[in-house]
């Protein structure tokens, strides 16, 4: 049965009814990671750039990857793949958050450990260096699961967390977007035409991008964390999918961890992580089926756009996205790294 399968996988005769989406690998995968997701196109970027990407997500990759290969957790494995991209200008997280409405830049995180589905998250943070941190802390060293704003940030303070000026996350290009933004919205005020507005704010060449991981350790516990500035121009306050345990971020070793990145109202609205989760456990459904059907199905008929990653506890992984391009890649056990950013 199995020579049958891998012969007519070779002749291509069933390769499409076993990928979905093309963005599927069966087995020993580790480590899943994304970048956000979003209209990425290989004609806008420059094979500079495009290195970048691919340098900044095979280190995050490599990093989690020997943290693993010491017997760290999942836990530890995801938060130092974060930080890499966390630290790093091209991602909307951490350095390079886009701004606020106000100019501003607020930042969400969250955290989840599969094994005993604790979980940490905070919002609107504007002077913790690394968010995914304090979503660490929050998750073990208080008995909350979600802290916002100034509270979150005295917490992260006493923790020890490295504080910053709020400038520390200043770009250029992301001032720029934010003002690209501003007068979009000017000019379809001026019409009258709501809405395009409202469209717009979130305009179509719009790029996510979130940072995620999913991983899969020695002992076999699954987490995942997410990380983000949430979407340009957002109003004051607003918080998106991604400090949402069950929304953006999710993880469980009878299941999967799944991490997300996309327009958050959709996200947390079609409660995607754990809608993916609940497919699986309730409905016997694959992690990839079910991150389809909600990636692809559900999320796209509400309106919503994104993509997401999930890494299970046999090591499939699956990476589905509506948008044109996202930034992801996965690290198999015996180190093989995959890294994608447009479309297969
Ligand atoms: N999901 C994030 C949010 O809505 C945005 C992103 O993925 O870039 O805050």
């Amino acid at each position: 049965m199995k020579q049958l399968f891998f012969l007519l996988t070779m002749l291509g005769i069933i390769s499409s009814c076993t990928t979905p989406s093309g963005n599927q690998s069966d087995g020993n995968v580790v480590l899943v990671i994304h970048g956000g997701a979003g209209t990425i196109l290989k004609e806008n970027m420059t094979p500079e750039l495009e290195a970048q990407y691919i340098a900044v997500l095979t280190s995050s990759l490599q990093a989690g990857y020997d943290t693993l290969q010491k017997g760290a957790s999942s836990l530890d494995a995801i938060e130092t793949a974060i930080l890499i991209m966390e630290d790093s200008p091209l991602f909307n997280a951490g350095v390079g958050a886009v701004f606020t409405n106000e100019g501003k830049n607020e930042l969400d995180a969250a955290i989840m450990d599969g094994k005993t589905l604790a979980a940490g998250a905070v919002a609107g943070l504007t002077t913790v260096r690394n968010p995914v941190l304090a979503a660490r802390a929050v998750m073990e060293k208080s008995n909350h699961v979600m802290m916002i704003g100034a509270g979150a940030e005295k917490f992260a303070r006493e923790a020890g967390l490295v504080m910053v000026d709020p400038s520390y996350f200043y770009t250029e290009n992301r001032w720029n977007g934010l003002q690209r933004a501003l007068e979009k919205e000017k000019m379809e005020l001026d019409h009258a035409d709501t809405t395009a507005s409202i469209r717009n704010y979130y305009s179509p060449d719009y790029k996510f991008g979130t940072v995620g991981a999913c991983a899969l350790d020695n002992y076999g516990n699954l987490a995942a964390a997410t990380s983000t500035g949430g979407m340009t121009n957002k109003r004051y306050g607003r918080v998106g999918d991604v400090p949402i345990i069950g929304a953006g971020t999710y993880a469980n070793n009878r299941t999967a961890a799944i991490s997300c990145t996309g327009w958050g109202e959709y996200f947390i609205r079609s409660v995607v992580a754990h809608d993916i989760s609940a497919m699986m456990e309730y409905g016997k459904l694959s992690l990839n089926d079910a991150a389809n059907k909600v990636m692809m199905e559900k999320v796209p008929a509400l309106g919503g756009d994104g993509g997401l990653i999930g890494l299970d506890a046999k090591g499939n992984v699956t990476m589905p996205f509506n948008t044109p391009g996202m930034y992801r890649g996965y690290i198999t056990k015996d180190g093989k790294v995959v890294v994608k950013i447009f479309k297969d």
